[in-house]
């Protein structure tokens, strides 16, 4: 492909998906010009597709040496560039945005989310590479996904990554700053990155879809400051501001801890989307009524987590509610279930997650502990080690949710588990060894297992397994002694 080939194709790419107004076809054709270090062009008769072009792009700067960071983030950082000639500015997106939101709160999230992907942000060329499944657990529905696109971390990491004072530029993957940046040797680049800025609570707050997209239009809420996470009356009212901005959207909130936290603590944000996960599907039992809110209900929701689930048609008084609950949580122990508020540091909080039920307001408060012990280093409320073959990465909003993110090393292991289960060989694969007590459960569980139904049931005793780890993360656990203590915590309130 010539130059001009590369150029003309993105050029019309650009036009075809609105994103590049003709008006500004010339101008973008220079400023491509430009980036391949090129001084003329010349209208080709062949124009190819998105993928030929920026491969073929990446190849020219690759070739010319244009492309500087010499690692894996240097093609998506050239491609972002080459992709950012073709777009508006940050201002045009946002005017372009509000424009739609006046036809209606939808109408904007749509076309921002196409313009998101269209703009190879949200990369789902990508994302269609994870494997997706759903299972019907023991007791509730589950979400699997293994994840191909995302390296896994560990929570220690995660709690140290949190000590450290960033002092680079932009200080992290979710400030403001990215937008634009062309990135670095170890920051992913922005060039083709828009965000759309609102106000909630009175603060000042941006918009974005997450390039990772977990689930669909998963969306991600950032404050203009880069400041740690918090959790307090500040959480509920801003995503009751959301809610209300955006009725048609989930909105929840890491807690700010670490271990019950999730992978970024160190900069405010919200996770949300369109998107009907299994807590939100799940049923609820006993429920509550309380004389100083009287416009709240409220339930204890069957779900291996400890969720309660908080409804209301007052944005006021389910704030206020929330709060209180909040409060009340934060000093509250019961040594019989091992639940211990403080230390020498605080260590219970909550995982919110806000959503609007038929006009009303739905809050569903995860109860979060985040102790350790000398038996459960990685915490007591915590995947346990039985089941980090699985699952070790900290249990944070997504995965309170009922959506499993697993390690990408899955999906070669479950292969090797699969052949092993079929013939069992001495010769062991080093990477299945963390595997094989399990495999010998799986084993005696399905005597019907063989060639064609293996996949399907290493798949389900996955879910399983993931089900467990929700269970391990529960404060108040699902027999009657945990219940009781669910209900000694309500009645507190
Ligand atoms: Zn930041």
């Amino acid at each position: 492909m010539t130059p001009s080939e590369i150029i003309y194709s993105l050029v019309n790419y650009g036009e075809e998906k609105g994103l590049l107004d003709p008006l500004d076809r010339i101008y973008a054709i220079n400023k491509l010009l430009r980036l391949f270090r090129e001084d003329s062009y010349e209208e080709p008769k062949n124009s190819f597709s998105i993928e030929e072009a920026v491969q073929a792009g990446i190849g020219l700067g690759k070739e010319k040496k244009l492309t500087e960071l010499e690692n894996l983030n240097e093609e998506d950082a050239f491609e972002g560039e080459m992709i950012d000639a073709l777009l508006p500015r940050p201002s045009q997106v946002k005017e372009i945005f509000f424009k739609k939101y006046q036809e209606s709160p939808k109408a904007a999230t749509d076309w921002f989310y196409q313009f998101s992907i269209n703009a190879r942000y949200v990369r789902t060329d990508r994302l269609k590479k994870n494997i997706v499944y759903k299972v019907k657990g023991e007791k509730i529905d589950l979400d699997i996904t293994i994840n191909l696109s995302r390296p896994e971390k560990d929570p220690k990491e995660i709690a140290k990554a949190q000590q450290v004072k960033s002092s680079s530029y932009p200080l992290c993957l979710l400030c403001k700053e990215n937008e634009g940046y062309y990135g670095t040797f170890t920051h992913p680049g922005r060039a083709n990155h828009r965000i759309i800025p609102l106000k909630l609570n009175g603060e000042d707050f941006y918009l974005q879809y997450s390039p990772y997209g977990y689930f669909n239009e998963h969306c991600i809420v950032l404050k203009k400051e880069h400041s740690p996470m918090t959790m307090n009356e500040k959480t509920f009212k801003r995503i009751t501001d959301f809610l209300e901005m955006f009725p048609t959207y989930m909105l929840g909130s890491n807690a700010e801890l670490p271990i019950v936290g999730g992978s970024i603590l160190t900069h405010e944000h919200y996770q949300g989307g369109d998107y009907l996960f299994p807590l939100a599907k799940a049923g609820e039992e006993e429920s509550f009524t309380f004389k100083k809110f009287p416009l709240i209900k409220a339930a204890i929701v069957k779900w291996p987590l400890s969720v309660l689930r908080v409804t209301s048609s007052s944005k006021e008084e389910i704030v206020a509610f929330c709060t209180y609950v909040l409060d009340k949580w934060r000093n509250y122990s019961d040594e019989s279930l091992g639940i211990i508020a403080k230390d020498e540091v605080i260590h219970n909080t909550v995982s919110p997650i806000g959503r609007r039920v038929n006009g009303a307001y739905q809050f569903d408060l995860a109860l979060r502990n985040n102790r350790t012990s000398t038996e459960y280093p990685l915490g007591i409320f915590h995947s346990h080690p039985e089941y980090w073959h699985i699952k070790k990465e900290n249990i944070g909003l997504i995965e309170v949710l009922g959506l499993a993110i697993l390690p990408g090393r899955l999906q070669k292991e479950l292969e090797l588990c699969r052949l092993q289960l079929l013939k069992p060989s001495t010769d062991i694969d080093p990477s299945i060894e963390k595997h094989l007590p399990w495999l010998m459960e799986v084993k005696a569980k399905h005597p019907e297992l063989n060639e064609k139904n293996a996949e399907a049931i290493l798949k389900e005793e996955v879910g399983l397994v993931f089900e467990k780890v929700l269970s391990d993360a529960g404060v108040f656990k699902r027999d009657e002694k945990g219940k009781a203590g669910f209900i000694r915590f309500i009645k507190t309130l």
